[in-house]
């Protein structure tokens, strides 16, 4: 979603724009089937045990979720991680992505405008408070929205089940806090939308891509070596070539990591892995309306058309293999505990898609936007939980940058150079 927003913006203000993509479309890695939410102030942190460390023998399913023990340099990223959020910095770091969230929700709305795209989206977004202790643990991110312009609601119990009539009574409700305004967005549609955009404006798509080396050049340029996997109608091996660019943006999620550091560029990077479920909505007055987010699980419910996702969970040290069984559980845990009937589960195999992404992740939890110390070599990379909120904005600002403009938001929080980059 990154690399096709900025590639966007780039075709638009004029650039020869070309995207090198290893998959065979848009959107298969982590945007392929997120928890959709782009509301400002989804981002907040509801639950105060959300920033915590879960060992690898706690089953909570709360905080970090770590999978084995780290080692060596691990024990160090994620110290920083936890230090950043904790107190103060917790609030800032809060303050600059809620900031972005806004700025790109402007951008992708304008966008959307422009093109009258046609994507799943609804309005409005309930933060659901199981117990009195946890909507007084809100009461921090609330005023911290207030603070920031923003007018979140705390509802009552009843309040919310009117807003969202589906809600089960069986699970235990005290209130919740209610975001207004575009809450839900279907980004891997709007990927694939916006790829056709950018397209129309001259933007050039080579699927089945590798970057397999980038060569910043002595004389200005940036050398790429291409590496195409897919067979040649001829039945021809496939083949190495290089092409040459004035300038290159690395939109390659947390790929970026090993694509960098040949460069001597060192990017802290994680994986974060988190689940989803996307399944057909079986009955349309179960159903949520528009999304509610379980602050105690983290977990989100969103409608997208005619299909429900579920998403959540953030665990560390397990950067491949199948989705796992505890972290689906959760999610089926909290599908049954607030809308039971929403979706039909026990149809034939298959009809519940059951995935797994990864989430680009630095420890100071802010992306890697703008220049990076080598010429001709930017960054839009690491926006972890909430890349898809902050997509749109991020392409809109680097492309700014590029052309030598002030963005309308500041960078310097995202900058590459924070890590000596
Ligand atoms: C379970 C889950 C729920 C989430 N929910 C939300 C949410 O509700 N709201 C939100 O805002 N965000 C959410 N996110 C986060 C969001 O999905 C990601 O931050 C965002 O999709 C990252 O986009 P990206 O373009 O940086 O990465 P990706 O989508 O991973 O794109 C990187 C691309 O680079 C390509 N690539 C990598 N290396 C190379 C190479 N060497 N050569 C060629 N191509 C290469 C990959 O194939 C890939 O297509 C969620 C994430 C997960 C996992």
């Amino acid at each position: 979603m990154v690399g096709i927003a900025s590639a966007h913006e780039l075709s638009q203000d004029g650039h020869e724009v070309t995207v090198f993509e290893r998959r065979s479309t848009v959107a298969e890695e982590a945007s392929f089937a997120n928890g959709a939410l782009i509301a400002p102030g989804w981002t907040a942190p509801w639950a105060h045990d959300h920033q915590r460390l879960a060992w690898p023998w706690s089953t909570s399913g709360a905080g970090l979720q770590m999978s084995r023990l780290p080692r060596g340099g691990e024990w160090s990223w994620l110290w920083q991680w936890r230090r950043s959020s904790q107190g103060p910095r917790l609030s800032s770091n809060h303050a600059q992505v809620h900031r972005w969230v806004r700025y790109s929700q402007e951008r992708q709305q304008a966008i959307t405008d422009q093109y009258q795209l046609e994507h799943d989206r609804s309005h409005g977004m309930l933060v659901l408070l199981r117990s009195e202790q946890e909507a007084a643990a809100a009461e921090i991110p609330l005023q911290q929205l207030r603070d920031l312009g923003l007018k979140p609601k705390m509802l009552s119990c009843d309040e919310a089940r009117a807003l969202e009539p589906s809600l089960s009574n069986e699970t235990p409700l005290h209130g919740a806090v209610e975001l207004g305004g575009e809450a839900v967005a279907n980004c891997r549609e709007f990927a694939v939308l916006l790829r056709a955009q950018a397209q129309q404006l001259g933007c050039r798509f080579e699927f089945n891509t590798i970057v397999s080396r980038i060569e910043p050049q002595l004389n200005s340029g940036v050398n790429l070596t291409l590496t195409h996997t897919a067979s040649h109608p001829s039945g021809e091996a496939p083949s190495d070539t290089a092409q040459r660019f004035d300038a290159v943006v690395i939109c390659a999620g947390v790929a970026a990591a090993g694509l960098l550091a040949p460069l001597g560029l060192k990017l802290p990077l994680q994986s974060v892995v988190g689940h989803s479920l996307s399944a057909a909505v079986r009955e349309p007055m179960d159903a949520p309306q528009s999304a509610v987010l379980d602050a105690r699980h983290g977990i989100s419910i969103a409608r997208l058309g005619q299909r429900v996702r579920v998403a959540g969970g953030a665990e560390w040290g397990r950067e491949s293999g199948p989705p796992s069984k505890a972290g689906l559980q959760r999610l089926y845990r909290a599908l049954s505990d607030w809308f039971p009937g929403a979706v039909r589960l026990g149809g034939p195999a298959g009809s519940v898609q059951e995935w797994r992404g990864v989430q680009a992740t630095l420890p100071d939890g802010m992306p890697l936007m703008g220049a990076s110390r080598l010429p001709g070599i930017w960054l839009n990379l690491g926006h972890g939980q909430a890349g898809w909120s902050m997509a749109c904005g991020a392409a809109r600002a680097l492309a700014d940058r590029i052309e030598g403009r002030e963005p309308d938001i500041d960078l310097a929080a995202c900058s590459p150079q924070r890590y000596g980059l």
